[in-house]
């Protein structure tokens, strides 16, 4: 069966990257038997300047039709000024809510190539490899009711809701489980429980979901101790699963542990396992059209795509092993670049993971 890929290259670097990942799935589709079809669409700012909209119903349309969603980068000063429901970011959200896409992966790893790059001790970094699943569609971000209101003194009031509904709580700790399974099969579910009833209930119900996955070890961490054991040794994780405003904070600060942005991919699923897949990082407007962006986030969410959409892990693993392949040969974007390793532009480090993977 030939399945559908949704291209939507975006701003900024987002073009530049994105043509390096879809060279590395025309060389597996070439040669190693992936069975895919891919169909651009334009998103973000390049969108909107083309069909005053960033995110046109022809984009939306594709990315409703495919069986995932390959993005690259939106947003630029150029868009600033526009109001902020036509502004780039906008898009983003608009596909996340359209595609129903309620989990949010993040893997943060760390090349042993690349432990320099890290503001953390070598020791304590180097092989880093854990996955963060966020839950993206509700808590305190969405929860009603929500404002600013006078009190009875005439003093202003903040307030926001944490809500969780049990079946919000399953679905989540379901991908997360099944991650794990696919990993290291451990998996710790972060939450506030001593203080929180939405923590409790959260901490209840994937208890109850564990039932299901009894090959994978479940333990639990207050997120205020999560954070404390990130920082002091991250290599004890291997999924990581919370709520939304949790999430939010822990995986940038997960992504820091690794030191390059340039490395980090993304994946958001529905709960069919579709997906769209991201590099972490923005448009880098700094960067953009001069060919020395780093394409390996990109190239890293494509392998993403085909294990947990697109279920090819004997390709995902390739593309992963290429990757650290042409680090072992020393080449690098000036991102990652150090002393002593040969400094490449984004297409000479698209073209050499290609040539890798058939190693
Ligand atoms: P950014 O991630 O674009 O850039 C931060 C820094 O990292 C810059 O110095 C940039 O040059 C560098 N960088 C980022 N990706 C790189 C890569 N692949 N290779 C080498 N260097 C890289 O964040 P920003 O500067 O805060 O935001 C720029 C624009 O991107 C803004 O318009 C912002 O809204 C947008 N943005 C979009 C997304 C997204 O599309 N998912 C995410 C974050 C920011």
């Amino acid at each position: 069966m030939t399945r559908k890929i949704a291209v939507l290259p975006g701003d900024g670097i987002g073009p530049e990257v994105i043509a390096e990942a879809v060279k590395v799935l025309e060389r597996l589709r070439r040669d190693f038997g992936l069975k895919i079809e891919m169909e651009t669409e334009p998103v973000g700012g390049t969108a909107y300047d083309l069909h005053h909209h960033p995110l046109p119903v022809a984009t939306l349309r594709l990315a409703e039709a495919a069986d995932a969603v390959l993005l690259g980068a939106v947003g630029g000063v150029k868009w600033d000024m526009l109001p902020r429901e036509l502004r780039p970011e906008k898009a983003l959200l608009g596909l996340r809510s359209d595609l129903k896409l309620f989990a949010n992966l993040r893997p943060a790893i760390l090349y042993p190539q690349l432990a320099s790059a890290s503001t953390l001790k070598p020791e304590v970094v180097a092989g880093l490899d854990l996955l963060i699943v966020r839950e993206l569609t509700g808590d305190i971000y969405f929860g009603e009711p929500r404002g600013v209101r006078t009190l009875a003194n005439g003093e202003r009031q903040g307030f926001n809701t944490m809500v969780y509904a049990e079946h919000e709580v399953e679905r989540v700790a379901r991908v997360a489980f099944d991650a794990a399974r696919k990993r290291r099969k451990k998996l710790c579910s972060v939450e506030k429980a001593n203080v929180l009833e939405t923590s409790g209930l959260w901490r209840e119900v994937v208890i109850r979901v564990a039932g299901d996955y009894p090959d994978v070890e479940l333990s639990h961490m207050y997120v205020d101790n999560a954070a404390m054991q990130l920082v002091r040794a991250p290599k004890q994780f291997d999924v990581i699963v919370t709520g939304n405003i949790f999430g939010d904070i822990l995986s940038d600060e997960a992504a820091m542990l690794t030191g390059s942005i340039g490395m980090l991919p993304s994946a958001s699923l529905d709960s069919a396992n579709k997906g769209m897949y991201e590099p972490i990082h923005g448009s880098a407007p700094d960067i953009a059209g001069k060919g020395i962006a780093n394409p390996l986030a990109t190239i890293l969410s494509a392998g993403m795509m085909l294990r947990y959409t697109l279920n090819e892990p004997t390709l995902a693993d390739r593309i992963e092993r290429a990757v650290s392949k042409v680090l072992d040969q020393g080449l690098r974007t000036g991102d990652i670049h150090t002393e002593g390793t040969k400094k490449v532009g984004t297409a000479e480090m698209g073209n050499a993971v290609a040539a890798a993977l058939e190693k």
